[in-house]
C-alpha cells in the first residue's frame, strides 16, 4: 500500500517562530509551569488542542465573503440550517458561537439541584455547565474504555447495564436527558459503535429519557464505525451519520472540531417546546435565532466544513495522522491509550512517570517537559483537569492520568509529526529526571485553564 498522503495542497503559508531551550526553561516558568499560560507566538507545534484550529479550505474563505449579515433571515443562516439537517435530521438547529454555548442553554433549561446527566464520559465544559445549575455529571464508560493499555475498537462506548442500573436507582424521572459524546474526548477520543448507540437509546425509550449527542466529532466517530463495525464498510460517511443521528432527540455540537471552522456550534433538538424555550434564552444570551452570536460569514464556513467533513480521502488521512503517531510511540515504548482515537495522542502518565503520585500531577510533568524539550504544546487530562477534593481536602484522582497531543486538522504535515515524535521519544529516555508538581492557584471551576504551579524537589 502507498503511503497516505495529505489530501490537499496548501495555498497560504504562517511562520512558525523558533525558541531556545534556555528561552522555554524561562517561558514555562513565567507561565506558572501552565502552558494555557504560554503566548502562542512562544509555542512551535501547538497541539494544546484541535478545537477552533482547523485550516480552512479556499472555499471556506470564499464562504467568509460570501456571507450574508443580515441581522434576521440571513441566506448564510439557512445555508447552515440545510447543512446541519442533512447530516442529523434533527427538526429545529439553533446556532450557537461555539459548543459550550449550546451546554449552557439546554442545561440551564432542562438542569437544576436533583437532576442527573449520564454520559460514557461528559467533556469539562459540559460538566461544569451540569454542575453549574446545580445537577450532576455521571460518567457511565465501559469497562475496557477506562484500561488505556488494552486493545479493543470502540473503547468510547457507555456501559448499557450501569445505564439501566442507574436510572433505576435515580429515577428516570430525575434524569432529564442521557448524553453519548462522539468520540469521546475525555477518555482518550474513542468511538461509539452504532450498535452501543442504538442499545443505550432503547434503554432511553424504554424509560423515557430522550437521548442527546455531544457531536463534537460525529465524522470521526463515524469513519471508525465505517472502519471497524460489521455491515459499515460499504456505506457512506453521511449514510453513517445519518443512521448515528437517527437515535438522537438532539445534539449539541462545536462546531470547532469537524465543521472545520475557527468558531462556531449548535443546539438541535426535535422537541417544538424544548426548542422554543432554548431559542428565548439563546436571543438574551446569544442573539437573534437565525445568527445566534457567530456572524453570517461565520455559518457559511461552517456549512461549507460540514460538506467537507464528510469526504473519505479527508477522514482517511485524519485518522492515519494519527494512528501514524501512535505505532512510532508505541514501538518506542512510550505508553499511550491504544489504539490511538481520532483526533489526538493521549500518553498515559501513570505509565509514564510511575514514581510520580497523582496528587504531584504527573502529567502536568510530561507537558512541561515537551514544551521545554521541543516546543510543543499539550494538555494535562487527568488530576489538574478533573481532580476533586474530599471533605478533607485530599484529592479524589480521577481514573486516568493523560497528557494530550491533539492535532489540529489539516494543520501539520508528516514532518511536523515526525518532530514531534522524535521529542516525546527524548523525555521519555530522560523520563527520571521529571519531579512532580504542586498547584499555588486555582479558580473554583474549571481550574486547569488558569491553575499556577510549582515544581516539587
Ligand atoms: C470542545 C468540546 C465541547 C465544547 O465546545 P467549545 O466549542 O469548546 O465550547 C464539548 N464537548 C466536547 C466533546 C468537546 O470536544
Amino acid at each position: 500500500m502507498k503511503t497516505i498522503i495529505e489530501p490537499f495542497k496548501i495555498k497560504s503559508v504562517e511562520p512558525i517562530r523558533f525558541t531556545t531551550k534556555d528561552e522555554r526553561i524561562k517561558l514555562i516558568q513565567q507561565a506558572g509551569y501552565n502552558p494555557f499560560m504560554l503566548h502562542a507566538d512562544d509555542v512551535l507545534i501547538d497541539l494544546l488542542t484541535d478545537s477552533g484550529t482547523s485550516a480552512m479550505s479556499s472555499k471556506q474563505w470564499a464562504g467568509i465573503m460570501d456571507g450574508d449579515e443580515s441581522y434576521a433571515g440571513s441566506k448564510s443562516f439557512y445555508r447552515f440550517e440545510d447543512a446541519v439537517k442533512k447530516i442529523t435530521g434533527l427538526k429545529y438547529i439553533i446556532p450557537t458561537h461555539q459548543g459550550r454555548a449550546a451546554e449552557k442553554i439546554l442545561f440551564s433549561t432542562v438542569g437544576g439541584p436533583g437532576k442527573y446527566f449520564p454520559n460514557n464520559t461528559h467533556f469539562d465544559t459540559t460538566r461544569a455547565n451540569i454542575e453549574f445549575t446545580g445537577s450532576e455529571a455521571v460518567d457511565l464508560l465501559n469497562e475496557t474504555g477506562k484500561h488505556p493499555e488494552i486493545r479493543a475498537d470502540f473503547k468510547g462506548d457507555m456501559d448499557v447495564e450501569k445505564l439501566e442500573g442507574f436510572i433505576k436507582k435515580t429515577g428516570a424521572e430525575n434524569i432529564p436527558i442521557c448524553f453519548l459524546t462522539v468520540t469521546n474526548n475525555s477518555g482518550g477520543g474513542q468511538p461509539v459503535s452504532m450498535k452501543n448507540i442504538k442499545e443505550v437509546k432503547s434503554v432511553c425509550k424504554k424509560y423515557g429519557i430522550p437521548l442527546f449527542l455531544d457531536a463534537c466529532r460525529f465524522a470521526e466517530n463515524a469513519y471508525f464505525i465505517k472502519k471497524r463495525e460489521k455491515g459499515y464498510a460499504d456505506k457512506s460517511i453521511l449514510e453513517i451519520a445519518r443512521e448515528m443521528f437517527s437515535y438522537a432527540d438532539g445534539a449539541t455540537m462545536s462546531a470547532k472540531k469537524d465543521a472545520l471552522v475557527n468558531i462556531g456550534g449548535f443546539l438541535a433538538v426535535n422537541d417544538a417546546s424544548l426548542a422554543q424555550q432554548c431559542r428565548n434564552l439563546l436571543i438574551v444570551t446569544e442573539g437573534f435565532p437565525t445568527y445566534g452570536g457567530l456572524a453570517g460569514r461565520d455559518l457559511e464556513a461552517v456549512a461549507q466544513g460540514l460538506e467537507e467533513i464528510l469526504d473519505e480521502h479527508y477522514l482517511q488521512y485524519r485518522i492515519r495522522s494519527i494512528e501514524y503517531m501512535g505505532d512510532k510511540l508505541v514501538a518506542a515504548g512510550v505508553p499511550i491509550i491504544e489504539p490511538p482515537g481520532g483526533h489526538a495522542i493521549y500518553i498515559d502518565a501513570k505509565r509514564f512517570l510511575p514514581e510520580i503520585p497523582p496528587e504531584q500531577f504527573p502529567g502536568q510533568s510530561i507537558v512541561c517537559a515537551l514544551y521545554i524539550e521541543g516546543g510543543i504544546r499539550s494538555v494535562e487530562i487527568g488530576s489538574v483537569m478533573f481532580g476533586k477534593y474530599d471533605k478533607d481536602g485530599k484529592l479524589i484522582p480521577p481514573p486516568m492520568e493523560l497528557v494530550r497531543l491533539a492535532i489540529p486538522r489539516r494543520v501539520y504535515t508528516q514532518s511536523h509529526i515526525d518532530y514531534v515524535i522524535e521529542v516525546i521519544i527524548e523525555v521519555f529516555k530522560n523520563r527520571h529526571s521529571l519531579k512532580g508538581y504542586k498547584i499555588i492557584y486555582e479558580a473554583p471551576m474549571l481550574r486547569h485553564f488558569t491553575a499556577q504551579f510549582a515544581e516539587l524537589n
